[in-house]
């Protein structure tokens, strides 16, 4: 079933954990889960001292974030890999103890003291001519279809868990302008869908054909990105929905460049210009300089601490069933890390692999776009090198 059941749900509904919702550390919760093999960097690094240091602080930022909220999802799932979120760009610095030391556990090899913010503009380093590599003729046989995305925030709302019905429905609002403007000649012309005025059955056809996002997850629900949900949601697709976007899923935006087959290329070139397309036009709208939330140090701002930076996610899904049948998802995905990338199932993260594996870059940080895209093209050739082996 899609969409939200009557009453208390908890794929939906915000549940703050108990102890947390007294403003207490949870005490046994994040002790058993730092001494389980999988814990989440939430629970690593919210010790008895961050906590004290925090407990009784609000964010400076529009949400008035605190710790409690930002760490509910790692504490009710502690199997969770990261577990917190940010509600405002500023809950980053402000609890700094805690937030840098995830973001540095995460983005390894990044440093919060020194940054790296990237040189060169967005249409220099999403540049599809600067990618050095390409896929070997064995893997792109094996490749069902890319996608890339980037994760965007506007600088003028919280960041939607420390957001409001009302400020998802003026980014909502804002961006329907944004598309009206785009003109009905070019390839990235198309509609914009509202969650509110569609019906579960198309909604339900856009999320099995892998061009929206899912909704009902009791983490997302615990990170506050469900809520008031399906109002101020919505996604745009071109007419051949190649290029999408999101909005409110979790972060304001996420722009989608995605086709069948394995031409890397093209899809980048796609996301570049549909990206300018947007930033430009959200620029003119809203009379506003800085469009898109950036840190000084790290660049784009997100929601989850996972994707801040450049925010790309570049995926291919690829069929390896001989190699999923002899090693199993884990050790793909093990296999996957060591190459800078990682692997998610067949409709997504936490989803299962039905038959395809979605292979993306795990790094965000540090790197040009399309440095990013050469480790998923690599990746992508040593799965399928692997899978013609056995
Ligand atoms: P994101 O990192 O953008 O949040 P998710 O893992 O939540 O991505 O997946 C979102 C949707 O995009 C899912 O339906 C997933 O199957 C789909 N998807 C991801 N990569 C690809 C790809 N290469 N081809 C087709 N669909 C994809
Ligand atoms: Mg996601």
């Amino acid at each position: 079933m899609f969409g939200k059941k009557d009453g208390f749900d908890p794929y939906y509904d915000l549940k703050i954990e108990e102890s947390l919702a007294k403003n207490e550390y949870p005490v046994k919760k994040l002790e058993t889960a730092r001494t389980s093999e999988h814990t989440s960097l939430c629970a690593q690094v919210c010790t008895p001292e961050v906590w004290e240091k925090y407990k009784d602080i609000e964010s400076s930022g529009p949400a008035k974030w605190t710790l409690a909220r930002a760490i509910n999802t790692g504490v009710l799932y502690p199997e969770s890999f990261v577990g917190c979120h940010a509600g405002d760009k500023e809950s980053y610095d402000d609890f700094a103890d805690f937030f840098h030391p995830v973001i540095e556990a995460y983005h390894k090899g990044f440093s919060m003291k020194e940054g790296s913010l990237l040189k060169g503009t967005p249409s220099q380093r999403m540049d599809p001519s600067r990618i050095s590599v390409e896929l070997s003729d064995s893997a792109q046989s094996k490749i069902v279809s890319t996608r890339i995305r980037i994760a965007r925030n506007l600088s003028m709302f919280p960041l939607n868990p420390g957001g409001t019905r009302e400020s998802r429905e003026e980014v909502v609002g804002l961006m329907a302008k944004v598309y009206k403007q785009i003109d009905t000649d070019s390839d990235l012309a198309g509609d914009f869908y509202l969650h509110s005025k569609m019906s579960n059955d198309e909604r339900q056809a856009l999320v099995d054909g892998h061009f929206l996002f899912r909704g009902k997850d009791k983490m997302q629900a615990a990170s506050g990105y469900h809520e008031y949900w399906p109002h101020g949601r919505g996604v745009y697709l071109n007419k051949d929905k190649t290029f999408i976007n999101w909005v409110n899923e979790g972060d304001h935006l996420r722009i989608i460049s995605m086709e069948m087959g394995g031409d890397v290329k093209a899809v980048f070139s796609r996301l570049s210009a549909g990206a300018k397309l947007i930033e430009d036009a959200v620029r003119e709208i809203s009379a506003e300089d800085d469009v898109f939330m950036m840190h000084p140090k790290f660049g784009a701002v997100t929601c989850c601490p996972s994707n801040i930076g450049t925010g790309m996610r570049g995926s291919v899904h690829i069929m390896v069933p001989k190699l999923i049948e002899a090693v199993g998802f884990d050790e793909i995905d093990r296999l996957c890390r060591e190459r800078n990338c990682q692997a998610r199932g067949s409709t997504g993260e936490h989803s299962k692999v039905l038959d395809r594996i979605d292979v993306s870059n795990w790094r965000r940080i540090g790197f040009p776009e399309y440095e990013l895209v050469e480790d998923m093209i690599n990746c992508a050739n040593f799965l399928s090198s692997e899978e013609d082996k056995l």
